[in-house]
């Protein structure tokens, strides 16, 4: 893994390992005020992001058995913790949900909620390193974590950018990575504005706390502007981001690793399908030419070096009828469209997440073989949950049923994957599929 070696890097994107010193952090522009209408897209701009205290960081690996504490306990929390406890290593989870579905495979589960900085500091007294399994955490309890001597990986920044939609579109133009055409909107005015320059279709969205396709209005036609604010039901002034609906040809996503050191791992380009804003399927490798492929891992992996990453994130990526990319979103963190990484390649992004923030070498990121994931979402109201059809299911040849232990089900809630491995991506496809349609959650409604 040296730099001559070197893959995913974009001067050498064949290969998927690459090495690269580290860059210089960005930080967001400091001319950017709240009320200023300065800054590399029209409109107004984000507020300035404060710098966080500065920290030592332990660049010492951190060995098992020692203790991982991981901000949430959803089903990204205990497949992560599954692979720490693979490796040897004691898990801590910081939730509400006494009966999270990570509370299962961890040692100890704090009880608080994402922002709740003293449940956050009696987490850390007892790990080594933090981590997160969600970027809505706060800010202020990543700070407070850090200023206690816990190192927090992927780190702030990471957090920082990608939890504020209008922030991660600066960072990303200034990375030089392509994003739609974008304008920052707060009241009626701005937004009838920007709808003209931009044109429709659009797609407002709140800055934070978005995800699976909340907290966005879908703007086709003129008489949508008027109530698309209301719609998103936010405090008003607040800042919002309007950007042009593109009519991509595929979604793909890139999961992509870097270390300590900065040596970087760019798992194959998947092809990701959504419903309704919530990721439905994601299969590997995505159907498209070699050289888009590549571009895909190398704008990945240029954006996780910009941010300083340390672990795994996943950038969401459109593909234009043109063969250009363009960067939809960035998850500083495991993501659903990488869990086909758990059967199908060297190292499953849960295991590599855990060697890079304990500052171990990352592990090969290569497919053993095609495959693609079926998420299996809620259906009806909600109700104690049940499976039925497990047995059909597991005929399926070379298919792995995943449940996250949730209690209750409810429509389009994520309980589960199924993810099978084909002698080609169609064929993995077909099967995951099988398996998933041979699956109900019972009492429905
Ligand atoms: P979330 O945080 O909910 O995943 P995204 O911004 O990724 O939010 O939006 C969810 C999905 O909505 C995307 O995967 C894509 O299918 C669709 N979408 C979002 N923004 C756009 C856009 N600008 N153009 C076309 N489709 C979009
Ligand atoms: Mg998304």
């Amino acid at each position: 893994m040296t730099n001559a070696s070197n893959p995913s890097n974009p001067s050498n994107p064949s290969n998927p390992l690459s090495r690269r010193p580290l860059s210089p952090h960005w930080q967001p522009d400091p001319r950017l005020r709240p009320d200023s209408r300065a800054g590399g897209s029209p409109g107004r701009a984000a507020p300035a992001a404060e710098a966080g205290p500065k920290i030592a960081e332990p660049l010492a690996p951190i060995l098992p058995p020692a203790t991982i504490g991981i901000l949430g306990g959803g089903q990204l929390g205990r497949m992560l913790g599954l692979a720490a406890r693979e490796l040897g290593y004691r898990v801590l989870v910081l939730d509400p949900d006494p009966d999270c579905p990570a509370a299962a495979i961890a040692d100890r589960v704090e009880l608080g909620a994402y922002h709740d900085v003293d449940a956050a500091l009696r987490l850390a007294q007892r790990a080594d390193v933090i981590t997160y399994e969600l970027e809505h955490v706060a800010l202020a309890l990543v700070d407070a974590v850090a200023a206690a001597g816990r190192p927090v990986r992927p780190g702030r920044l990471a957090l920082q950018v990608t939890q504020d939609r209008v922030l991660e579109r600066q960072f990303l133009e200034r990375a030089g990575a392509p994003v739609a055409p974008y304008r920052v909107v707060v009241d009626q005015a701005d937004l009838a504005a920007a709808a003209f320059r931009l044109d429709l279709p659009l797609r407002l969205k709140a800055p934070t706390g978005g995800y699976d396709g909340r907290s966005q209005v879908r703007i086709a036609a003129v008489g949508e502007l008027t109530n698309a604010i209301d719609l998103l039901g936010r405090p008003g002034g607040e800042r919002l981001l309007l950007e042009k609906e593109l009519p991509f040809e595929m979604e793909l996503s890139v999961v992509v690793a870097r270390d300590l050191d900065g040596t970087t791992a760019a798992y194959p380009v998947g092809r990701n399908v959504h419903d309704q804003g919530i990721l439905v399927e994601s299969a590997a490798p995505a159907p498209i030419d070699p050289g888009v492929s590549a571009k895909a891992q190398a704008l990945a992996v240029h954006v996780a070096e910009e941010i300083g990453l340390v672990g795994v994130m996943a950038a969401e990526l459109f593909l234009m009828a043109d063969g250009g990319l363009v960067v939809n979103e960035l998850a500083p963190r495991v993501h659903n469209s990488g869990h086909w990484t758990i059967e199908a390649a060297l190292t499953s992004q849960f295991e590599q997440h855990v060697r890079a923030i304990c500052g171990l070498p990352l592990g090969r990121a290569e497919l053993r073989s095609p495959a693609a994931t079926v998420n299996l979402l809620g259906t009806g109201h909600r109700r104690r949950a049940r499976l039925v059809g497990i047995e059909d299911a597991l005929r399926t040849p070379d298919l792995h049923l995943h449940l996250y232990d949730k209690r209750e089900v409810f429509e389009r809630r994520k309980m589960g994957h199924v993810t099978a491995l084909g002698g080609t991506v169609d064929e993995a496809l077909e099967r995951a599929r099988a398996g998933r349609a041979a699956l109900t959650w019972t009492g429905e409604s």
